[in-house]
């Protein structure tokens, strides 16, 4: 059985109070679903939600790391520093990353590595443009993000590799692919794996749809056999919404 996970990414909201109380909020929602739940602050506001999301079934997670261990990379944070305030799961290759601080699949597959190195589990993200799926490349884009990140690494990272389907033209725009279209592509990328690793390996990554999930659609992504839960932007923001997609499982 692969893991159902959500997750919400803050993204560069909430200030410290903000963080506060949004995290009552979520520790006053019922969950009723079998998803792992995680939530990614911004990087000052970590060590806060961390400690106050200890003892509770919220991971905080990070939104972004550097591939060094440390030294001359002014304004970055490495794997071993989330890891010394207790992260353990780090967002990578967000395509605002992408579009926004030029990075790329190199960059990438080098911040993979280092992510894996500390023992800390990555969630992967990927997607095609519109220009990509209005040209019928968006399957041809996606197969090589993922083979150029990450088909350097051995089977067994993939215990600890999530992928997250982010079609760009999806994201925070209120357009969300179809059920069927997140559907398509799921089993595309799952096929894209089984091909290199295996059945046994593509069989237990979970892959997550983001991109515009709110509780209004989630039910009928989640329904969908490729689909093994979201990245959430906005409506991770509202604790009721987060919440209500959480439980749509
Ligand atoms: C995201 O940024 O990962 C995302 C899916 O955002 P939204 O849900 O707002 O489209």
């Amino acid at each position: 059985m692969r893991k159902h996970i959500v997750a919400g990414n803050w993204k560069m909201n909430n200030d410290l109070p903000q963080t506060e109380l949004l995290i009552t909020d979520l520790l006053k929602q019922n969950q009723t679903s079998d998803a792992e739940v995680m939530i990614a602050p911004t990087f000052t506001n970590l060590w806060q939600a961390f400690e106050s999301l200890r003892q509770e079934p919220i991971e905080v997670i990070a939104q972004n790391m550097h591939f060094a261990e440390n030294g001359a990379y002014t304004g970055e944070v490495s794997a071993s520093m989330l890891k010394s305030i207790g992260i353990k799961t780090v967002i990578l290759g967000h395509s605002e990353r992408r579009a926004y601080y030029n990075e790329t699949d190199e960059s990438l597959a080098k911040k993979v590595d280092a992510a894996l190195a500390n023992d800390m589990r990555v969630i992967f993200c990927f997607g095609e443009e519109l220009a990509d799926r209005k040209a019928g490349n968006e399957e041809a884009v996606v197969e090589g993000q993922i083979k150029n990140a990450l088909f350097h690494l051995g089977a067994d990272a993939f215990k600890s590799i999530v992928l997250a389907y982010e079609p760009v033209w999806a994201i925070g725009t209120g357009e969300t692919a179809s059920p069927e279209q997140a559907q398509d592509m799921h089993a595309f990328i799952r096929k894209t794996l089984a091909d290199k690793y295996g059945n046994d390996v593509a069989d237990s990554v979970s892959i997550l749809y983001g991109g515009s999930v709110k509780p209004a659609n989630a039910k009928e992504i989640f329904s969908k056999p490729d689909v093994d839960g979201g990245l959430i932007g906005g409506a991770a923001l509202k604790a009721e919404d987060f919440y209500a997609i959480v439980n749509a499982f």
